[in-house]
C-alpha cells in the first residue's frame, strides 16, 4: 500500500472533513486521519497553523503546506487535476466518470468524434468504491473496483478523451442548436450531443462512522457484495422498504442470520415479501431501531450503536457486514425542469418519448426528450444498475449518438 503523505486533521463530527477525506478518498490519494478530539498534540497543531483558531478540516501536504477548508476544487487544484477544458466546443459532452460514461466515451473517441468527459469527483464512479467486482466478465479471479476504474480511465485517455475532474455539472440548455453544459467552476461548454450518465447514489444514513467503513463492513449493494460474507453468522440490513426486504431475503444465501433494523414499527415492503420475511427461519426483524452510529476496529467494521425512538433505549450489534437499503437518488438535480424524468427522477429515454424534433417523432434509442441529449446507466428509469450493464448501455448510447452526429 502507498505510504500516505497527506494529513487531514480534523473531528467526526465535521462535515467538511467528512467531504474532504470522501474527494481524497475518490481521487485514490492516501491520507492520514487525525481526529483532534483525540489527539491533545494534533489540536495543538491545528490552533498553531490557524493563528490560534480551531479550523478544521486543515490539511497538511508532504512539502508542509497546508490548505483550511479547502473547498473541492482548491483540493483538486493543489492536487494537480484536470478542472479546465481545452476548448469550449465538442462533438459530445458527458457527464458522469462511472462505467457508462467511460464506456461511451472510449467507443465515440475511437470513432473520431471530439469528446469531453466531466466527472465532479473521481473516475470510475460508484464502480471505483467496490471493494472487488466479482461479477464483471472475463476477470475469473475477480478485479478491485480501484483497478477497474483505472483501466476503463486509461483506456478513454489513450483514445484521446478529454477528462476533467472535481468539475460538477450545474446546469443544461440548448441554444442556436447547440446544447450548453455550465459547469460549477462558472464556465460553459457548448456540443452537438450530450449523455447523462451521472449515475445514482446510493442513500446513506450519515451518522458517525459510516464514511469510516464503507467497503469495509458497510455495503450498499447485497448481490455485489453479499458473497464475501458466505457463512458469516450474522449480517444486518438496515431499511424496511422493499429493497432492504429482499436484499435481506437474498443475504441469507450467505449469512446464518440476517436482522432488519427497521425504524418504525412495521415494514413498509410489498405484502409478498413481508410473507417471505415471515416466513423465513433466518430473518429476524427489529422494529424501533434507528442506528446512531458504527465503530470498527483496524479499519473494519465491529460494532453498530442503535437506540429505540421510542423508549430511548440504547444498544450494540455486532455483525460480520451492515448492508444499507434506505433508497436510492438518481444525480439528475441539475436536469431537473429541462429533462423528462419518472417521479423518482430517473430519466426517460428511447420508446416512451415522443420527440418535438421536427424530422422525427420518435427518441432514438437512449435519447431523452431533447434531440441530441441521452442517457445510459444507473441513471437512467430502468436500468439494471450493475457494472455490466452500465457499461453495455454506455456502449449503446454511443451508437446511436453516432447516429443524431451523421444526421444532425
Ligand atoms: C458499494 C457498491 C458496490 C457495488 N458492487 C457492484 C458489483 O460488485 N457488481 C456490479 O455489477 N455492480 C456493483 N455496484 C453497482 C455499480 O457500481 C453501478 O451500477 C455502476 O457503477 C453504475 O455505473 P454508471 O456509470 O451508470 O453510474 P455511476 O457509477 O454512479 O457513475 C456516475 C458518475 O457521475 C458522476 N456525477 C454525478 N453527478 C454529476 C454531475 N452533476 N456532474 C459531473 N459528474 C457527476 C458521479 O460522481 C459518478 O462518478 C456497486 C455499487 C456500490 C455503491
Amino acid at each position: 500500500m502507498t505510504e500516505a503523505r497527506i494529513t487531514v486533521y480534523g473531528a467526526y463530527w465535521c462535515p467538511d472533513c467528512r467531504r474532504s477525506k470522501k474527494f481524497l478518498g475518490e481521487q485514490f490519494i492516501p491520507f492520514n486521519w487525525v481526529d483532534i478530539e483525540q489527539d491533545k498534540e494534533a489540536e495543538s497543531l491545528v490552533l498553531k497553523k490557524n493563528n490560534g483558531k480551531r479550523i478544521i478540516p486543515t490539511i497538511v501536504f508532504e512539502d508542509g503546506s497546508f490548505l483550511v477548508e479547502p473547498s473541492n476544487a482548491e483540493l483538486a487544484k493543489k492536487l494537480g487535476l484536470k478542472t479546465e477544458a481545452k476548448k469550449t466546443y465538442y462533438d459530445l459532452i458527458i457527464i458522469g466518470g462511472g462505467p457508462a460514461g467511460l464506456t461511451s466515451a472510449i467507443y465515440a473517441a475511437r470513432e473520431g468524434a471530439e469528446v469531453l468527459l466531466i466527472e465532479r469527483s473521481g473516475l470510475g464512479g460508484q464502480a471505483a468504491i467496490t471493494v472487488g467486482l466479482d461479477n464483471f466478465p472475463g476477470f475469473p479471479e475477480g478485479i478491485s473496483g480501484q483497478e477497474f476504474s483505472e483501466r476503463v480511465t486509461q483506456q478513454a485517455r489513450r483514445f484521446g478523451v478529454e477528462i476533467l475532474q472535481a468539475v460538477d455539472v450545474e446546469r443544461l440548455q440548448s441554444e442556436d442548436g447547440y446544447h450548453e453544459v455550465y459547469t460549477s467552476d462558472g464556465k460553459h461548454y457548448h456540443s452537438r450531443a450530450v449523455l447523462i450518465a451521472t449515475g445514482a447514489s446510493y442513500r446513506r444514513l450519515d451518522v458517525p462512522g459510516e464514511e469510516d467503513y464503507i467497503g469495509a463492513g458497510i455495503h450498499f449493494c447485497a448481490t455485489c457484495d453479499g458473497p464475501f460474507y458466505k457463512g458469516a453468522k450474522e449480517i444486518v440490513v438496515i431499511g424496511g422498504g422493499n429493497s432492504a426486504v429482499e436484499e435481506g431475503l437474498h443475504l441469507t444465501n450467505f449469512a446464518e442470520k440476517v436482522t432488519l433494523l427497521v425504524r418504525g414499527d412495521k415494514l413498509t415492503a410489498s405484502q409478498i415479501a413481508v410473507e417471505k420475511v415471515n416466513q423465513s427461519s433466518k430473518v429476524e426483524v427489529r422494529y424501533n431501531t434507528m442506528v446512531d452510529g458504527f465503530d470498527g476496529v483496524d479499519s473494519k467494521l465491529k460494532s453498530i450503536k442503535t437506540r429505540n425512538p421510542v423508549t430511548g433505549e440504547s444498544g450494540e450489534v455486532h455483525p460480520a457486514a451492515a448492508f444499507v437499503f434506505i433508497g436510492q437518488s438518481p444525480n439528475t438535480a441539475f436536469a431537473n425542469g429541462y429533462i423528462e424524468m419518472d417521479p423518482y427522477g430517473f430519466i426517460l429515454t428511447g420508446h416512451d418519448l415522443t420527440h418535438s424534433d421536427n424530422r422525427r417523432t420518435q427518441a432514438l434509442p437512449f435519447e431523452t426528450n431533447i434531440p441530441g441529449i441521452f442517457a445510459a446507466g444507473d441513471v437512467r428509469h430502468d436500468s439494471v444498475k450493475q457494472v455490466a450493464s452500465a457499461v453495455g448501455e454506455g456502449a449503446a448510447a454511443s451508437i446511436s449518438i453516432r447516429e443524431f452526429l451523421r444526421n444532425h
